[in-house]
């Protein structure tokens, strides 16, 4: 190499922030170069080139998508062919599912043929067209968590879902899903210890009735039963979906809105059947965090979770915490549920965390975060239920205090996006480096909740994979520069 082409290198390298020489070969240095010099033309003035940024995004390998909810990842127009299939209608009036026939009902090819209550379905499924025309409507976040009540009768097909959701993750370069999956299918409905558990935020008390509850749910026939039949269940529809380019964990979670004695035993459930199962590898816990309940009962269910981890200490905790902002609850409500979810229930990564800014002792806050956890970061899905975007997003605040980030989807069914939308918006709004970028890439399979081995294999495909990606990024740059 001529000394005037290296000295050029090194500087460009220096502006790019990319790796310093190693013992990869000078033509994969070459081409990861390039690949960053293209990227940083495509990010380049107030108007990035997103069209490029598209394309970019979309052949970049992604590693893993760590947060998002299996029923909120499938598609309007997948829900209505298993519709069609199961036999069941929809309902004209309502546009909800009828399983029997009524006089409203008409089948799925009606509904097609019918262009605008066809159209109306997927305002009402899905987010599609809630912004760019006027009708009456529900404010976003409770228009976003109504499209559950829609498919939830017909979501539960999880073997047919399944691959559709690992096809469309190898087709946009994504080797790893981390799935959010309903609760296990068991409840222990308990309204004398509801009402002292509502009662008391003491320590102490709560572990006590916690035992209590414990103790008639381990006496409960049913318990082990339900948690066999979610692991073996799991582990049939599992069947044939990892492979040697790609690979499938799970979670599973407690609906926050519920009575106390309902969101315990979900988690009891959910923790007992992870601890049995090699592929269901933590336990989160979902649903609206400004909903009545999930308000009143916050401190309550973070101590549940302490409770757990304490009896299933190999379980991991990712938790929804701080999907919150101002306005939308009162100001106090704003100060303490990541605090608590890192504190209290030992999250090892948080879901959302938009609410930083408000939290108690923001700035310990974050040194914390930044040692014991990690942040999920899902733009489209801030943006649309909590109206959080661009410079008002937290991802400035996590960023520039070098938290652990990574790139999630969240529900991509509902939004209609992927996760090669969520770079683009990353890329577009904050123009991070290439560097950082795969480093929020490699992040994401550092931060999985997958065994030690699997995450070898996966980090060891992941630089084939970039060492490809920027082969045929710095040929194609080279291309489109002539
Ligand atoms: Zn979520």
């Amino acid at each position: 190499m001529k000394i005037k082409s290296f000295i050029c290198i090194i500087v460009i390298m220096l502006l790019t922030g990319c790796s310093t020489f190693d013992t990869r070969s000078k033509s994969s240095t070459n081409n990861e170069l390039k690949t960053s010099l293209f990227y940083n033309k495509l990010i380049q003035g107030s108007s990035p080139n997103t069209a490029q940024l598209n394309l970019f995004f979309a052949q970049m390998p992604k590693g893993g998508d760590l947060h998002n909810h299996y029923s909120g990842s499938i598609y309007v127009e997948t829900y209505l062919d298993w519709v069609k299939t199961a036999g069941y209608w929809i309902n004209k009036d309502t546009l909800h599912i009828d399983e029997t026939k009524t006089k409203a009902s008409i089948s799925v090819d009606q509904l097609r043929s019918d262009t605008k209550l066809y159209r109306k379905l997927l305002t009402l499924w899905s987010n599609k067209d809630f912004q760019n025309h006027y009708r009456p409507q529900l404010p976003p976040d409770a228009s976003f968590f109504n499209t559950f009540s829609y498919f939830q009768t017909i979501a539960k097909n999880h073997r047919k879902g399944l691959i559709i959701l690992r096809n469309r993750a190898i087709r946009e370069n994504v080797s790893y899903l981390e799935i959010i999956l309903d609760p296990v299918d068991y409840s222990y409905p308990d309204k004398s210890l509801d009402e002292k558990l509502e009662k008391t935020d003491n320590k102490k008390s709560v572990s006590r009735l916690l035992d209590k509850l414990s103790s008639k749910i381990d006496a409960d026939h049913r318990f082990n039963k339900k948690v066999d039949k979610f692991t073996k269940d799991l582990e049939a529809v599992h069947k044939g979906i990892d492979d040697d380019k790609f690979m499938m964990r799970y979670q599973t979670c407690a609906f926050r809105d519920d009575a106390p004695s309902l969101v315990f035993s979900s988690l009891y459930a959910g923790f007992k059947a992870a601890e049995k199962s090699d592929l269901l590898m933590g336990v989160n816990i979902v649903g609206p965090e400004n909903g009545v309940t999930a308000i009143r009962d916050y401190t309550l269910h973070m101590q549940m979770f302490n409770y757990l981890r304490q009896k299933f200490p190999d379980v991991n905790r990712a938790l929804h915490a701080g999907e919150l902002t101002i306005g939308m609850v009162r100001p106090k409500n704003l100060n303490f549920h990541i605090t608590q979810a890192v504190r209290i229930a030992g999250a090892q990564r948080i879901g959302h965390g938009v609410d930083i800014p408000y939290e108690k002792d923001a700035i310990d806050l974050l040194k914390e975060i930044k040692e014991k956890s990690v942040v999920e970061i899902c733009f489209t899905s801030n943006e649309f239920i909590l109206g959080v975007k661009g410079q008002n997003h937290p991802y400035l605040l996590y960023s520039a205090y070098d938290v652990p980030l990574v790139i999630c989807t969240d529900d991509s069914g509902v939004s209609r996006d992927n996760l090669t939308h969520e770079y683009v918006l990353l890329a577009t709004r904050y123009k991070p480096s290439y560097k950082t970028i795969k480093k929020y890439v490699y992040n994401s399979i550092k931060y999985a909740f997958c065994s030690k081995s699997d995450k070898t294999l996966l980090i060891n495909a992941l630089d084939a994979r970039f060492k490809k990606f920027e082969t045929q990024m710095a040929a194609y740059s080279d291309l489109i520069s002539k």
